[in-house]
């Protein structure tokens, strides 16, 4: 089974809990761009110090610096038979540079799985991490403004991998296994 797999969805669908979930069924890494970002984030680096601004007011990192993590992840030996990103790309300038990071390689993209869920059900999950995680953008002001950077700049990326014919639609509400089987159904 193919699976160079794309995870895109608004904040709150789900993606991090059915990427680690795939990662084990499907038994390729799940990259997490922003996972990478709170690492650093949490490790003080330097990326992490300038990460930490664009996160905290819920707003994307500049393009050339998830860009060029992204490409040293994706070098990574564990990525050369597949992977899954979460997260990742977010804006059509990352859409480009994933065609071309994939394209010296001589592979692409193989399934864009797009996770569902409507705004009141996203922002109850937030609100809800927020409590259990106490993740410094779950608040509601910087939740609410992550929603509509996401309707912005992130949901006309669906078009461009509808066009492709790669993208498949999963609803993300219901229970987190059916949903894992929902995405494991349209893929295989
Ligand atoms: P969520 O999807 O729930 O908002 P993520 O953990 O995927 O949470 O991302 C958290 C933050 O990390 C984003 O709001 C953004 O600031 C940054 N980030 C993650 N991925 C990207 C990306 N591909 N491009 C730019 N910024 C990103």
């Amino acid at each position: 089974m193919s699976s160079r797999i794309i995870l895109i969805g608004p904040p709150g669908a789900g993606k991090g809990t059915q990427a680690a979930r795939l990662s084990e069924a499907l038994g390729v890494p799940a990259i997490s761009t922003g996972d990478i970002f709170r690492a650093n984030v949490k490790g003080e680096t330097e990326l992490g110090t300038l990460a930490k601004r664009y996160m905290d007011a819920g707003e994307y990192v500049p393009d050339e610096v998830t860009n060029s993590m992204v490409a040293d992840r994706l070098a990574q030996d564990d990525a050369a038979e597949g992977f899954l990103l979460d997260g990742y790309p977010r804006t059509s300038a990352q859409v480009d540079e994933l065609d071309r990071m994939l394209a010296a390689e001589g592979k692409e993209i193989e399934h864009v799985v797009e996770l569902t869920a409507d705004t009141d059900e996203v922002v109850a999950r937030l609100l809800a991490r927020a409590q259990t995680e106490g993740r410094s953008d779950d608040s509601e002001d910087v939740v609410r403004h992550r929603l509509d950077v996401y309707e912005e700049q992130t949901q006309p990326l669906t078009d461009i991998y509808r066009e492709r014919g790669l993208l498949r639609q999963v609803d993300g509400l219901g229970e987190v296994s059916e949903i894992t089987e929902r995405i494991l159904d349209t893929i295989r």
